[in-house]
């Protein structure tokens, strides 16, 4: 019996990053507040024993729920992470490429605006800084875009890591084999879908 049922849940985080960054894919919890995700890492993630982080990823239709938890040194102010998220192009290429290991860094979303940003900057509507126009509520003026105001983000990844290689993709059918699933689903999502 492990002690993984009485580990807390946690899921104020934003969303999660996928990047290439020292060679290797990055596995990157997104928080909108550095020093919370610097007490996060300095508290919980820091006392994580390496090889014993596992990374799960729940997969149902065009969504997935993010899970992830370790056995710590310091059990006491141990947590662990889920999100449910939706699939994206990134994520996909993470499935892919990782290799079975990974390493993971929390990281800092920033949302930027038009005054924010050199003329070049991306929108989320993939056109140019340069393409809105300022003096009407920075509307997209490319061709058919419809795209009302730029909006781009930006992620600072922390520099501490951790590596992960335990990493699982799994559909429902399998819930039952893997404890850390099992746990976040039965507290997160069956228990609640029973109260409403
Ligand atoms: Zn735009
Ligand atoms: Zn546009």
């Amino acid at each position: 019996m492990s002690s993984q049922s009485s580990i807390p849940w946690f899921d104020d985080f934003v969303g999660v990053a996928y990047r290439y960054y020292d060679l290797r894919m990055n596995v990157v919890p997104l928080f909108t507040d550095r020093k919370q995700s610097a007490s996060l890492w300095h508290d919980t993630i820091h006392w994580w024993v390496d090889p014993s982080i596992k990374i799960r990823f729940l997969e149902m239709a065009d969504k997935y729920w993010f899970i992830l938890g370790a056995d710590s040194q310091k059990p006491e102010t141990n947590l662990s992470f889920f999100k449910e998220l939706p699939k994206s192009e990134n994520y996909e290429r993470f499935k892919k490429g990782h290799g079975g290991e990974a390493y993971l860094r929390l990281g800092v979303y920033t949302k930027k605006i038009l005054d924010d940003v050199k003329k070049d900057a991306l929108c989320d509507c993939e056109h140019e800084a340069q393409d809105h126009d300022e003096s009407d509520n920075d509307v997209c003026l490319y061709n058919k875009c419809n795209c009302k105001k730029f909006s781009s983000f930006q992620i600072n990844l922390l520099k501490k890591k951790k590596t992960i290689t335990d990493i699982k993709f799994l559909e429902e059918k399998d819930v039952k084999n893997d404890p850390l699933v099992w746990n976040c689903l039965n507290v997160n999502r069956y228990s609640k879908y029973q109260e409403n």
